[in-house]
């Protein structure tokens, strides 16, 4: 590494620019500037620094490459930079989803269309949805459950510059018991074939920690457990516990070896509280919670993910007829307990990071999560931190991702107005930068260029 480094040094020494960084990065700044590794200057009229909770005004942030140089008032603008002008806008850090299913559409509780799609489908699906995903203003997704790899493949086609979408920490299999959410039921036994642990499904502690190793092996940079019942599925009662603690102990514990996280879907009481005390990093959903399990989480830390877009839309689909009757009937049941939950969890302080269950309903209205959240008793700036440094801790990517600030990678959108006055702004991105390639500008999407 040494010897070609300086082999790079000497080539190009007596050049201008210096040819530093990685492949990736290089790419970044030829795309970024049509051809030339140039930085750009966002002038920000208003910039929310997401760390603070403060605004700060008239400001300049400058790129190199896929990071931020310099952010600040009095920021000399190099002679050749190009000049993005958001002096309009507010600024602020790409908005991060910690609860997706970029690789599924919506199927109102329906599993049978897998039976018509050719492996790759869901990949392909994916990809339409990455792009909307990336255009709505979200930089950063955890994608939470996908069947075929489907998600570790689409991960890397972003990562290789081959679709535009996210940056996404994906799951692969959910990990479940037979019968459960995270399995495909109502069917006669021979409809499907019976899944093991390659597919995410174990029972006992020796195949629930078989079943994490064989999804880190093959991709998964986080692990999502389904530790009750669920609305979608059939054959369960939405608030069932379906891990016990012994079981859910040992998936965190081989989780933490290999440095992953664990998300727990968890609807009733008992669920997301032996969840907890197994150490799950966040419980998703969380309907049913009471005054211990908040205790709880705040003893352990815990995050909540709240998905209020995902009871919104079954409850209009239980409503509408489109839902399959046994999940019309749980989503109604569930509702009112979640609403009181995500209330009970803001008052008490517990830490939230923004989650959608996109893939529930259609991809790229995620921003609408936020009314929901400051509907629920957040401030707006609160709601925009759960979608920032909120998500970024929970995904522990806080020194990388979440704020704007010198080091950190050039994720960042630009709306019209200010968000504080009025949320539903953010369903409007005007601006989408990731890694310091610009998607999106004045509310339209620049042309992508595949980098292979
Ligand atoms: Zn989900």
């Amino acid at each position: 590494m040494r010897s070609k480094a300086l082999a790079l040094t000497f080539v190009v020494g007596c050049s201008t620019w210096s040819l530093a960084g990685s492949p990736m990065e290089l790419g970044a700044m030829v795309r970024a500037s049509g051809g030339q590794p140039r930085p750009i200057a966002v002038r920000a009229g208003r910039l929310i620094d997401v760390k603070n909770g403060q605004v700060l005004e008239n400001v300049v942030i400058l790129i190199r490459g896929e990071r931020i140089e310099v952010v600040g008032r009095d920021v000399a603008i190099p002679a050749d930079a190009e000049v993005i002008d958001l002096s309009r806008h507010t600024v602020l850090p790409g908005l991060m989803d910690m609860h997706t299913h970029l690789t599924g559409d919506p199927s109102f509780g329906y599993s049978d269309h897998r039976l018509h799609e050719w492996p790759g489908y869901a990949a392909l699906i994916g990809a339409k949805n990455a792009r909307r995903t990336l255009l709505a203003g979200f930089t950063t997704v955890r994608n939470v459950g996908a069947d075929e790899w489907a998600d570790v493949a689409l991960r890397d086609a972003i990562r290789n510059g081959i679709v535009p979408g996210p940056r996404m920490y994906v799951s692969a299999h959910a990990i479940g018991i037979t019968g459960g959410h995270c399995d495909t039921n109502g069917y006669r036994p021979d409809a499907w074939p019976e899944p093991g642990i390659e597919r995410g499904i174990a029972n006992g502690v020796d195949e629930a920690i078989k079943a994490v190793r064989y999804q880190i092996k093959y991709g998964a940079d986080v692990i999502k457990i389904c530790a009750t019942g669920g609305v979608l599925s059939a054959g369960d009662a939405v608030g069932v516990p379906q891990l016990t603690f012994e079981e859910i102990r040992a998936i965190v514990q081989t989780a933490a070896m290999a440095e992953r996280r664990v998300a727990a879907h968890a609807h009733g009481t008992e669920g997301i509280k032996t969840a907890i005390r197994a150490g799950v990093a966040s419980i998703e959903h969380g309907s049913m919670l009471d005054e211990e399990a908040i205790r709880l989480m705040k003893e352990h830390g815990t995050y909540l993910v709240p998905t209020l877009m995902a009871f919104e839309s079954v409850v209009a689909g239980a409503r509408s007829g489109k839902l399959a009757p046994w999940s019309a009937k749980k989503a109604l049941e569930i509702e009112p307990h979640a609403r009181r939950s995500i209330q009970m969890a803001i008052r008490a302080g517990v830490n939230i990071a923004f989650g959608t269950d996109a893939g529930v309903f259609p991809h790229g209205e995620n921003a609408d999560e936020f009314r929901l959240l400051v509907q629920a008793g957040m401030t707006p700036i609160e709601a925009i931190q759960s979608a920032t440094v909120h998500a970024a801790r929970l995904l522990g990517v806080e020194n990388e991702l979440g704020t704007i600030e010198p080091g950190k990678l050039a994720d960042l959108i630009a709306v019209r107005g200010d968000p504080r006055q009025d949320i539903t702004r953010l369903k409007q991105v005007d601006f989408v930068m990731k890694g310091g390639i610009v998607y999106k500008r004045d509310g339209v999407e620049v042309p992508f260029v595949p980098m292979r």
